[in-house]
């Protein structure tokens, strides 16, 4: 039988600046499900929103004459700079697209232009939300209706505040080196970014976002976005959860092929490469079934790209950011050796002496490598999960007291870790937590050079 490859749905992250309504976004677009048993509603999966072409094109954007052959678009449900980074697929962003969400009466914030650096560097097409329309002064709401058809509905005035203000944000990006332009005036996506006046409450300009984003992958990605639906399934890990019932089980975007009930995988641990074999795949229960006692719903098998919940024995120790693969075909040493591959691709450099790490992803432990790198800190462990006890007590008998120290970047320490640096004999170790790369170098570099002195 030929393989046949067909264009999967493309994975989308929404990134900007904190309060500019990234959540308020996800969570409109989750809401305009209009019933959930149509054909074509909008569904639920682990981690992630799926948006099938029907309901794009049911809410009829501006764009609706281009030719689809996307089947859709499938959001990330957490939203952010530090999502859109760590989850990996194959060495580069998991994430094939981005909506970057700019409140217009506050126009660009030091994230919005971190997040448009970010995309940059990974060449990831993205859209600009300009978002909060309905706080323009005098806007009168049109709930849900494409851009164009509000509009038209604005008196001249505040037509001409809404187009100043877009125009700030086309010369703010210009600024940073894009050319860009309100979408309904762009006619090559290659050449300008589309921005997008929206509303994450009223849901103006929802259908036109979403039609740019179905534009856009049109125009770049439907090469990349081949796959062969009935190859081995290849994911990234987005979490590694205990469920009651179902011991551990692993949060998966699969970004390729198909994963089966009974596929033997391939993942990563902390120290080692783990093989297993899959022993249920669940989807989470629509709403409407929400009474029904499991939570799950057993599925046989999954074609990408979706969000699924893996159980399957031996998963202790999996990252969170892990690469999964299915093995089909006898392929098995080629799949460890990928995985091994693509995990070593994010390895971190190590030396004697040095501080010791901790993160939630293996893309975050990364990141937070590469910056104490450019700042000379030497690292001793990098590791992913919560700060242990035994990692106070490692810190605790480094040979320089300057590097007697924790770093822990999006991850919690733990209360058994919180009592052993209550020790007196621990008195000289100190813990950085936080979400902020930059801050966390930053407090370090502050307590090493006060103990220096
Ligand atoms: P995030 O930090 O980017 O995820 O922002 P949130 O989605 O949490 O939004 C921050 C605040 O702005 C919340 O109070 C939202 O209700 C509000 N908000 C978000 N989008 C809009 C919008 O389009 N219009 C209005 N009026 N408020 C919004
Ligand atoms: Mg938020």
């Amino acid at each position: 039988m030929a393989k046949e490859s067909t264009i999967r749905t493309p994975i989308v992250c929404v990134m900007g600046h904190v309060d500019h309504g990234k959540t308020s976004l996800l969570d409109r677009i989750r809401g305009s499900s209009v019933v959930s048993t149509e054909e074509g509603a909008i569904t639920q999966h682990i981690g992630a929103t799926l948006v099938p072409i029907d309901a794009v094109t049911r809410m009829g954007g501006a764009l609706s004459k281009v030719s689809v052959n996307v089947p859709g678009l499938l959001f990330i449900d957490t939203p952010g700079h530090h999502a859109f980074t760590t989850l990996r697929a194959r060495g580069g962003a998991l994430a094939d697209m981005a909506i970057v969400v700019v409140d217009i009466n506050e126009g660009f914030r030091p994230q919005t232009i971190e997040a448009l650096q970010i995309l940059r560097n990974y060449k990831t097409p993205f859209v600009i939300a300009a978002n909060k329309v309905d706080r323009v002064p005098g806007w009168r709401v049109q709930e849900n209706q494409p851009f164009l058809k509000t509009f038209a509905q604005q008196n001249e005035r505040v037509q001409g505040i809404l187009e100043t203000k877009v125009y700030e944000l086309v010369g703010k990006l210009s600024d940073l080196g894009f050319n860009s332009e309100r979408f309904d005036r762009v006619s090559d996506f290659a050449r300008n970014i589309c921005i997008v006046p929206t509303s994450a409450i009223t849901g103006e300009g929802l259908p036109d976002i979403l039609m740019v984003l179905i534009g856009l992958a049109q125009r770049y990605m439907t090469e990349s976005l081949k796959v062969s639906a009935d190859g081995p399934g290849a994911g990234t890990v987005l979490e590694v959860k205990e469920e009651r019932g179902l011991g551990m089980t692993l949060d998966l975007i699969l970004y390729d092929g198909n994963l089966k009930v009974g596929d033997e995988i391939v993942v990563a641990g902390n120290d080692q490469i783990i093989e297993t074999k899959v022993r249920s795949l669940l989807k989470p229960r629509p709403m409407s079934e929400i009474l029904i006692e499991e939570r799950f719903e057993r599925v046989k098998s999954v074609t990408a790209a979706a969000g699924i919940k893996v159980a399957a024995p031996k998963l202790d120790g999996v990252i969170a950011g892990s690469p999964l693969r299915a093995v089909r075909s006898g392929n098995r040493d080629e799949v460890i050796e990928q995985v091994r591959r693509e995990v070593q691709d994010i390895e971190v450099n190590l030396s004697d002496i040095g501080v010791i790490i901790r993160a939630d992803t293996i893309g975050a432990l990364e990141a937070l490598s590469k910056e104490l790198e450019g700042h000379q800190i030497q690292v001793m462990r990098a590791t992913v999960g919560p700060v242990t006890r035994h990692d106070v007590i490692e810190a605790g008998t480094i040979k320089d007291p300057l590097y007697s120290a924790i770093i822990a970047f999006n991850t919690p320490v733990l209360p058994d870790a919180v009592d052993a640096l209550a020790d007196t004999a621990m008195s000289h170790v100190s813990i950085f937590e936080g979400g902020v790369i930059y801050q966390l170098i930053d407090d370090y570099v502050e307590w090493r050079d006060e103990k220096k002195q």
